[in-house]
This record gives structure tokens, C-alpha cells and sequence, in this order.
């Protein structure tokens, strides 16, 4: 019993990984056990910490793969935490399929990423994590344009939108990627 999805999303800088560490920082407050994981492609900060925006940081396990969650589980854990999944090469499948199993076993499983990508379109695999989570939040940050509530992740290069035949996934951080609303976000 107490098995749980919970999905926080939304843009970059909406505050996804400050609120998975303010929920993470209640768990170890209530003593429950925790474990928390973050893929090893988001090098933007240290290894092994999911760290937000503004630096608060909490210890995670680094993982190239969401099925590794399964071979580092301890028997007597009751908080699955896993910032940033859009890093993640795994087939939406493989994505659902795990984290249905663990809540399924009795986890709270808690999942934080982008819910579009630089193009506004849908991450498949939070899609559908979000029709089937317990709970599902989606944040927002601020327009860096015209200070409206923010709900995409603009991608710039020298100035300019990037081409949308882009690679999807590019890892940066303000340097390349803005908080944009809808009226001010830029097609490439
Ligand atoms: P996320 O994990 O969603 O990318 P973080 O939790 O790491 O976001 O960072 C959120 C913090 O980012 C905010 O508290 C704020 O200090 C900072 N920030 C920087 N740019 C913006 C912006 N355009 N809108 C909102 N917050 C921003
Ligand atoms: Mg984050
Ligand atoms: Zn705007």
C-alpha cells in the first residue's frame, strides 16, 4: 500500500527540481526511506546530486538507463525519486512499464522533467506518465521576454531561435535555453 506516481513538469526554470528537493527534504524529515536518481547525461551540475537552479542539492545515484532504478533498489526503500527523465534514451514503454512496477510494489515514485521539448511538442514518455500518476503538477517559470507565466523551453543560438531540425535533446542551461510564453515563443 502507499504506492504512488507523482509527476512534477513543466518548462526549464518552472522549478521542477526545487520542488522534487522540497518534497525529497519532507520524506528524510518523516525518516521514510529515499532513493533518488538522475540520468548521467544532465551534466550541466556535479555528478550524483540533483542540484536546482538556485543550488540546493540532494544526493542521487547516476543512471544511463530507468530499468538500473531495479538493480541499486534496497529491500526496505519507500521513496523512488527521479529528476530530469526527459535525459533518459529509454522507449516510453520501458519508462511507463518501470514506473508503474515500482508503485505497483508499494513506492512512492516521484518523476520530475520537461513536459515539451525545445520544439513545444510533447515528450512521449511524460505524456504518458501523466494520464496514469496519482498526481500530476505543471509549473511554470516567468517569460524572460514580457514576464507572463512561461510555459516553454525556447532553445537560442547566437541570438536567434535554433532550426527545429535540431538534435531534441541538447543539455545547457541559460546560455541556451530561455523561459518563453506561448505569444513570445519563436518557431525555428
Ligand atoms: P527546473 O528544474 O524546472 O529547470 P529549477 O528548480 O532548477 O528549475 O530552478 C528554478 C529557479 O530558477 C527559480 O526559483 C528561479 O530562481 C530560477 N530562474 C531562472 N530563470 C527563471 C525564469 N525565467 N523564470 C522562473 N525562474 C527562473
Ligand atoms: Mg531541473
Ligand atoms: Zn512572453
Amino acid at each position: 500500500s502507499g504506492g504512488r506516481i507523482e509527476v512534477i513538469c513543466g518548462c526549464m526554470y518552472s522549478g521542477k527540481t526545487e520542488e522534487l528537493i522540497r518534497r525529497l527534504n519532507h520524506v528524510q524529515i518523516a525518516r521514510q526511506r529515499l532513493q533518488a536518481f538522475t540520468p548521467r547525461r544532465d551534466t550541466r551540475y556535479a555528478v550524483g546530486n540533483l542540484v536546482s537552479h538556485n543550488g540546493v542539492r540532494i544526493e542521487a545515484q547516476p543512471i544511463d538507463s530507468i530499468t538500473e532504478i531495479r538493480d541499486y533498489l534496497r529491500d526496505d526503500v519507500q521513496v523512488v525519486a527521479l529528476d530530469e527523465l526527459h535525459f533518459l534514451d529509454d522507449s516510453a514503454d520501458t519508462i511507463v512499464e518501470t514506473c508503474q512496477a515500482l508503485a505497483d510494489r508499494g513506492l512512492r515514485v516521484i518523476i520530475a522533467g520537461l513536459d515539451q521539448d525545445y520544439r513545444a511538442a510533447p515528450f512521449p514518455a511524460m505524456s504518458r506518465l501523466l494520464a496514469v500518476a496519482e498526481q500530476a503538477d505543471k509549473l511554470f517559470a516567468i517569460c524572460v521576454r514580457c514576464g507572463a507565466y512561461a510555459t516553454r523551453s525556447q532553445r537560442m543560438i547566437d541570438g536567434k531561435p535554433a532550426p527545429f531540425d535540431a538534435p531534441t535533446i541538447v543539455v545547457g542551461g541559460l546560455e541556451l535555453y530561455e523561459a518563453r510564453c506561448r505569444a513570445c515563443f519563436e518557431a525555428g
